[in-house]
């Protein structure tokens, strides 16, 4: 396992978002985190990269062997963008407008590596010929705004990849982009992850994005890990009934857009978490205990925390 997460909880203040937290990953393979917003599957992600100051973290992040839990912040920021690097929704934002994307991507890459300007502008030609970006040359000395949304997320990959980290942790990379768009960046960083053996974090709540990318699924339910498995598993036999109402709530008509609907009731508050299993408000099929009882997350390698699988999981 490049990266190795064990029993993480996130909290800030009196506020647990993410609570007991485990999972691996390997070289070249993507595990999907799914759950609607407020799940705790973005703080789980900015975690893996330190990014929370005010938060406490517990419990173990270990990077290729290294623990970065209570890591000094120095430490971190080396490691952040040379051994882990991070794309999100929205690249404008984190693209700064007075710059070229040529100059940008070359400062990434000084950040780690001792090299003169002129060997990191080549190195940044270099990056967007390899996320498909035409013209790289010419195209390095234009500022972000002359790029569309897909391109701007090339260029984004682009910088998180220049200097070759072993893991990419994509948060909803292609939630703003239209279907077509969103194919060719999935088709792009699945080609990338071949070729370099890249370990994948996705984000997201797009079971599609899951079904076309993950080799495993995490489900994510305030905070907590209600469903863990192979991909093929989620999908054949999902197992929990969150899982589930995920999976029905998928309209059919539309598999290219394959965005959750609603499920029925709210997502719990982290202030005030329900007791028991965090779904029963929600829940179909919940049982008395369920109100009362926390259901442990058992069975290997298809995990899954409901009272109602207890017997044979
Ligand atoms: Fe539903 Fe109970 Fe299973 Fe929770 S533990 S998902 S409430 S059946
Ligand atoms: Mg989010």
């Amino acid at each position: 396992m490049i990266l190795s997460v064990r029993d993480l909880s996130v909290s800030f203040g009196d506020v647990r978002i993410v609570d007991g937290v485990s999972f691996g990953v390997q070289r070249g393979r993507t595990l999907g985190v799914v759950g609607e917003s407020g799940s705790g599957k973005s703080v789980t992600a900015l975690s893996l990269l330190g990014l929370h100051r005010r938060a406490t973290v517990a419990g173990s992040i270990e990077l290729d062997g290294e623990e970065l839990v209570g890591a000094p912040a120095e430490r971190l920021r080396r490691l952040r963008g040379s051994a882990v690097s991070m794309i999100f929704q929205d690249p404008l934002s984190s693209l700064h407008p007075f710059f070229t994307v040529g100059e940008q991507i070359a400062e990434a890459y000084r950040l780690h590596r001792r090299t003169s300007r002129r060997v990191a502008r080549e190195r940044a030609v270099e990056m967007l010929a390899e996320v498909g970006i035409p013209e790289p040359r010419r195209r390095a000395g234009e500022h972000p705004h002359r790029f569309s949304g897909g391109m701007r997320q090339r260029v984004m990959i682009a910088m998180a990849l220049a200097c070759e980290p072993g893991v990419l942790i994509a948060d909803e990379p292609t939630t703003a982009l239209d279907v077509t768009v969103q194919a060719q960046i999935l088709d792009l960083i699945a080609r990338i992850q071949r070729e370099r053996g890249l370990a994948v974090v996705l984000i997201t709540h797009d079971l599609g994005v899951v079904a076309r990318m993950a080799d495993d699924v995490l489900v994510m339910y305030g905070g907590r890990t209600v469903e863990h498995a192979p991909a093929r598993e989620i999908f054949k036999r999902p197992l929990h009934p969150y899982t589930r109402a995920l999976l029905d709530s998928v309209p059919g008509a539309d598999p290219g857009r394959t965005r959750l609907r609603a499920i029925a009731g709210a997502p719990p508050s982290l202030l005030a978490p329900p007791p028991g299993c965090r779904f029963h408000p929600r829940c179909p099929a919940a049982l008395d205990t369920c109100a009362t009882t926390r259901p442990p997350l058992a069975g290997d390698p298809h995990r899954v925390a409901c009272h109602l699988e207890g017997a044979d999981h």
